[in-house]
């Protein structure tokens, strides 16, 4: 580690030393993952809420050959500062569309977008030709995206999306809640659906304030005619509540975890 200095913050640790080198090593064998076939999609069910599952949620792994399983909540930070995620998120969205296409039934599939991927490609040229080529029907396809999407130049996000959406693609608003999603995004941007972030939903019973607030965005959303997927539902009371309170979709352990669709090839229909 280095001496203290000039410059040198006195917070600075040798214990931050490592953890910026760990970093630093974990996005150079990023960079090889797609190629050497360490990401691996899993698969989360989203269901109505009196129980029928409609499609997933697809949700990003990274087996590595030491470190063993990395969370996404680790990597995809790292793959967005250094921009690897838009070849990753282009891997993503084709490895779906892919897998979905080839399902008996026709079930929804939800992908995460990060915001670089706004910023870089021609992500509605992306979206359709990725389509095209996997031969997915275009009303199967959700993207999430999150505000901080919609936090850059707003003209433009929207642009981008009324494209994605002429596409036949849904749009969904994910994390709604958390961070700091204005209500404003519910009327400039075009979306299909909302989802309440699990934060809330996980404090439903014991925390009066989570609950007005599902309850305050249910009745928001409702009223600009949006269904709600309510996400991290690990009870049979939180969903009960949900329920109650007429939220539309749902979707967390209680109904099913993410795995690989192996695991579900009943639903999908392969059974
Ligand atoms: P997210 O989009 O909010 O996804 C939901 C997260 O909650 C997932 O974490 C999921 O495994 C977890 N979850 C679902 N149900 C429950 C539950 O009942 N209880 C609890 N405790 N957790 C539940 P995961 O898979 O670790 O993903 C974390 C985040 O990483 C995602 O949050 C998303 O923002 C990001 N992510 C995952 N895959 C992708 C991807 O392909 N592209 C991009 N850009 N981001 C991704
Ligand atoms: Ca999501
Ligand atoms: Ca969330
Ligand atoms: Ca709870």
């Amino acid at each position: 580690a280095k001496k203290e200095g000039p410059g040198v913050s006195r917070s600075y640790t040798p214990e931050m030393d490592k953890k910026l080198r760990e970093r630093r090593s974990m996005r150079r064998e990023l960079a090889s993952a797609i190629e050497r076939g360490e990401l691996v999609v899993f698969y989360q069910p989203q269901a109505e809420i009196a129980g029928k599952i409609t499609g997933f949620e697809a949700l990003l792994r990274w087996r590595h050959p030491t470190r063993g399983w990395v969370s996404p909540g680790t990597f995809i930070p790292l793959a967005e500062e250094s921009r690897l995620i838009v070849p990753i998120g282009e891997w993503v969205l084709r490895e779906v569309c892919r897998e979905a296409a080839s399902w008996p039934l026709p079930l929804g599939v939800a992908v995460n977008l990060s915001p670089v991927q706004f910023q870089h490609s021609d992500l509605p040229g992306l979206i359709r030709s990725i389509l095209l080529e996997t031969g997915l029907a275009s009303n199967q396809l959700e993207l999430e995206i999150t505000e901080g999407v919609l936090m850059d130049d707003s003209g433009r996000i929207a642009s981008i999306l009324r494209e994605v959406k002429a596409l036949g693609v849904r749009i969904a608003m994910d994390d709604f809640g958390s961070g700091y999603s204005s209500l404003s995004y519910l009327q400039s941007f075009p979306f299909d659906k909302i989802k309440i972030d699990r934060t809330f939903v996980t404090k439903i019973e014991d925390n009066p304030q989570s609950a007005a607030i599902v309850r305050a965005v249910l009745g928001l959303a409702h009223g600009l005619r949006l269904p709600v997927l309510a996400e991290g539902v690990e009870t049979e009371e939180e969903l009960a509540f949900l329920a109650r309170e007429g939220c539309d979709h749902v979707q967390g352990y209680y109904i099913g975890r993410p795995l690989p669709i192996a695991e579900y090839a009943g639903v999908v229909g392969r059974i």
